[in-house]
């Protein structure tokens, strides 16, 4: 038989993880297993709001591809995939078309902004490691251009974060634990620095444990975060944003950043791949596999499933982006082999959302934690995740060991 082409698109948790359980399961006459993404390295995204506050470095975030692959079985290819055309088992990218007899398309998430007026053009997002390097550098610039400025034009010390969910919490954590330094470090007091958090839903992290979220909002508080909930965002400009406040009322707020983390959607390559998809992301079948496409995984933020008991898809982690890898892998070799694929069922084990370094509220292995349990709790699942991908020499180079 010919060895079969397995091409894995992305280097993320998706990805990478795809690829890293792939090498354990196959020989190296087995297969020809590709993998392509756009940089050397893997960062982890599950970080990008501590490199985007500066509260850690880039370069902590990430680590190179080429130390938890197997080169003996495994072709690394730095590109950026440009098509993906599932008809003709082609993708093209800025390296050449590859072709493939098994295709895992793990492309990752962009930032959703639901066609709201000015957010493209004016409001930074922490979407991958450059755009969170971007948010770090920005407010930097900020900082030192109001310490320069003879007007003390304040809006350049107001920080507007789109959205109290996961993403938008946990930078305003890291940012709020940041902002001391900054004031020292230019010489701006600390009461001239405004950070507001503007959420469309009627409560911070929606859907969460309400007594979680209060003590949350508290602490976001002390470290003089705002918020202003019930009121969507509804237009950006580069001088601030518009709110909703009320029916037929608005508001203006003065600002020189914004950060949008409101939302997500899939890869905006997976629009023209072929592949029916909703918002970028493919409704997958039970085992993984694009819909009609029988050689086709997704896995990830590109894809979903949907959690018949809540209704609704399960939400894009890294948990479950992970978990779904493990089954992807095993259903590539049934393929090779000849054999019928497996289901995926998502474990859900809870959520931790980080409020700085040193803190953070979680509902997790039916315990619900806060402050520095939770805290500690958040820095063991970051390190699990080093774990299963590279080990524990990854883990001794890249892990999170200040547990409180
Ligand atoms: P990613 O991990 O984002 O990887 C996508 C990869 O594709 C990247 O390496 C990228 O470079 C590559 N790529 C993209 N486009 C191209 C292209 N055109 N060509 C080549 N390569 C390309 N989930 C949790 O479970 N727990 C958490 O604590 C958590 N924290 C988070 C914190 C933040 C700030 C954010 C933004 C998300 C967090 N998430 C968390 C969600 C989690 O990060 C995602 O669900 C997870 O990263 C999805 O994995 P993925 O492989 O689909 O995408
Ligand atoms: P999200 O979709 O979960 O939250 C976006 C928030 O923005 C929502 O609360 C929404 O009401 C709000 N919003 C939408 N439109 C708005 C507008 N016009 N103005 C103001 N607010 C608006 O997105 P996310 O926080 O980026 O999370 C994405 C995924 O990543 C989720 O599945 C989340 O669970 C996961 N994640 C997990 C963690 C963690 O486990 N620690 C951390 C970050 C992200």
């Amino acid at each position: 038989m010919n060895r079969r082409t397995i091409l894995v698109l992305g280097a993320g948790y998706g990805g990478l993880t795809t690829v890293v359980n792939l090498q354990k399961q196959l020989g190296v006459n087995d297969a020809d297993i590709v993998l392509v993404n756009k940089n050397d390295y893997h960062y982890e995204t599950t970080w990008l709001h501590e490199a985007a506050a500066g509260t850690i470095d880039a370069s902590k975030v990430r680590y190179d591809i080429s130390n938890v692959v197997n080169r003996s079985k495994v072709s690394f290819v730095k590109a950026t995939v440009q098509q993906i055309n599932v008809q003709e088992k082609k993708v093209i990218t800025s390296d050449g078309d590859m072709t493939y007899d098994y295709l895992v398309i793990g492309l990752g998430f962009e930032g959703e902004t639901f066609g709201i007026p000015g957010l493209d053009k004016y409001a930074l997002s922490l979407a991958n490691l450059h755009a969170a390097r971007g948010v770090r550098e920005h407010i930097e610039y900020q900082f030192a251009s109001w310490s320069l400025d003879d007007e003390k034009d304040d809006s350049k010390l107001t920080f507007i974060v789109g959205g109290a969910g996961f993403t938008g919490i946990e930078f305003l954590g890291e940012l709020g634990n940041r902002v001391p330094t900054l004031c020292k470090e230019f010489n701006v007091p600390q009461e001239k620095v405004r950070i507001l958090c503007v959420e469309a839903a009627p409560m911070v992290l929606p859907g969460f444990d309400p007594e979680l979220v209060e003590y949350a909002v508290a602490q976001l508080n002390k470290k003089g975060i705002e918020f202003s909930i019930g009121t969507p965002i509804v237009e950006a400009t580069p001088d601030g944003v518009k709110i909703k406040v009320a029916e037929d009322e608005f508001e203006f707020v003065k600002a020189k950043t914004v950060v949008w983390a409101a939302g997500i959607r899939g890869n905006h390559l997976i629009e023209t791949s072929g592949i029916e998809n909703n918002r970028a992301r493919v409704r997958v079948e039970k085992d993984m596999r694009a819909p009609g496409f029988d050689e086709v995984f997704v896995v990830g933020d590109c894809a979903f499933l949907i959690n018949e008991e809540a209704g609704r898809p399960y939400p894009p982690t890294a948990q479950i982006a992970m978990q779904q890898t493990v089954v992807v892998a095993k259903n590539i070799v049934h393929l090779i082999n000849g054999e019928e694929t497996i289901e995926f069922i998502p474990e859900l084990k809870g959520s931790v959302c980080s409020l700085g370094h040193d803190d953070a509220i979680g509902d997790a292995l039916g315990r619900k934690f806060k402050g520095k349990s939770a805290s500690a709790l958040k820095k063991i699942i970051d390190n699990r995740a080093l774990y299963l991908i590279g080990g524990p020499s990854l883990v001794a180079k890249k892990g999170k060991f200040k547990l409180i």
